[in-house]
């Protein structure tokens, strides 16, 4: 028998949905089939103790559903805890849609998702992740209130990515602040990998501060478009995480931070907008610990996006969400501190407020 054979076999013993790893007693998940639009997608609803259930889309060409099932699942979770550390009362959830954004993504796709969004009634709010732009979200509001992540135009905050840049900065300097005695970020070697929306916009924070950036990423001609606009260098090697850097921003896909990739890494501080940059919650944070890597966790530092959304719903404007925004310095500083005084991981740490806020909820709710 061949090893894929056996993990087959191994695989179909296995429950497909409460039996997956990232299943953490979410309380609803639905999956959406639409033959006409060749609609797959998958909606996560984890945790709405402390309100509807509010996360982004992503499209993305999955090797399989196992895949997709288990990306829905890690996401919807981290949104709980996100939404929760960052204060907002909301819930957590996320949806993943099936395929090639840049070749299947057609607007009556959209429509169909938007239909089956609606069709949850509010408990799950979507926004845009990799993989959506604004513009998908105006066209998903023609069929439904539950989105957020509007363009401007349209009432909405507009495009998320740019102040979820600037929490990531505030998260940045904070780790800088404990880790090196001072926020400042000049002269710091910073390799940014991944230059989306996000990524491009940390470049901007950060070459402004006079940090010296290594951008990374897998398509050549954004790494070009943004050389261009910034004073940054190109990476050209082929294992950025054995370099020599200050910090290590990680804002491409998650699961960068592993055993492989801690055991060469030579940053003192890892601050990226990735979602769940740790493979391994617990034994990869205790690895960063143990080799004194300031990690700043990732669901904190990027909750720049969602508070921006949030104010669609609450009606709050610019001032207030860059005051909640430059709060995560603050939160930031504290779980190092908290993380230093227990005796735990950072990631552990800051799970432990978040927690402690659903939990208080859920009492005050009975
Ligand atoms: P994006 O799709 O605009 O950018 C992702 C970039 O990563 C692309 O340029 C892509 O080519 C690159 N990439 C993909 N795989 C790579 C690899 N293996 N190595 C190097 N580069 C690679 O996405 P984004 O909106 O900038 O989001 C980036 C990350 O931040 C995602 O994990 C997302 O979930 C997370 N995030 C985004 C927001 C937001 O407001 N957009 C909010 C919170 C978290």
């Amino acid at each position: 028998m061949t090893t894929d054979v056996v993990q087959a076999n191994e695989l179909h013993k296995i429950d497909p949905v409460f039996g997956q790893l990232s299943f953490d007693n979410h309380e609803q998940i639905v999956f959406c089939n639409d033959k006409d639009t060749g609609l797959k997608a998958i909606i996560g609803i984890h945790n709405t103790v402390l309100g509807p259930a509010l996360g982004g889309t992503r499209m993305w060409n999955y090797n399989s559903e196992w895949d997709a099932v288990n990306d829905v699942l890690r996401l919807s979770r981290g949104m709980t805890f996100k939404s929760a550390i960052t204060g907002l009362n909301l819930g957590g959830g996320k949806a993943v849609i099936m395929g090639d954004s840049k070749t299947q993504k057609t607007p009556e796709l959209m429509l169909k998702f938007g239909e089956f969004v609606h069709s949850l009634g509010g408990r799950y709010i979507t926004a845009e992740d990799v993989g959506m732009a604004t513009s998908d979200m105006d066209l998903v509001r023609t069929v439904t209130p539950y989105v957020t992540g509007i363009s401007e135009e349209k009432g909405g905050a507009g495009n998320p990515s740019p102040i979820t840049a600037y929490g990531v900065f505030m998260g940045m300097k904070a780790a800088a602040k404990y880790k090196f005695g001072s926020d400042l970020l000049e002269d710091k070697v910073v390799y940014v990998e991944g230059i989306g929306n996000v990524g491009e916009s940390l470049v901007e924070h950060l070459t402004n501060e006079g940090a010296k950036v290594v951008i990374a990423d897998i398509n050549q001609s954004r790494l070009e478009e943004v050389r261009d606009r910034y004073s940054v260098e190109i990476y050209r090697g082929k294992d950025l995480h054995e370099e020599q850097m200050d910090i290590y921003a990680p804002c491409a896909l998650g699961a960068t931070i592993n055993d492989t990739s801690i055991n060469k890494l030579k940053a003192k501080i890892i601050a990226g907008a990735a979602n769940n940059q740790l493979e391994n919650e617990i034994s990869h944070g205790k690895m960063l610990q143990a080799k004194g890597i300031a990690y700043a966790p990732d669901f904190l530092i990027n909750a720049g996006g969602i508070i921006n959304v949030y104010a669609e719903l609450e009606n709050y404007g610019k001032q207030e969400i860059i005051r909640k925004t430059e709060n995560i310095y603050n939160t930031t500083l504290e779980i190092f501190s908290k993380a230093d005084s227990l005796g735990l991981t950072t990631h552990q740490a800051a799970m432990a407020i978040a927690r402690s806020r659903i939990k208080a909820r859920k009492a005050e709710n009975k």
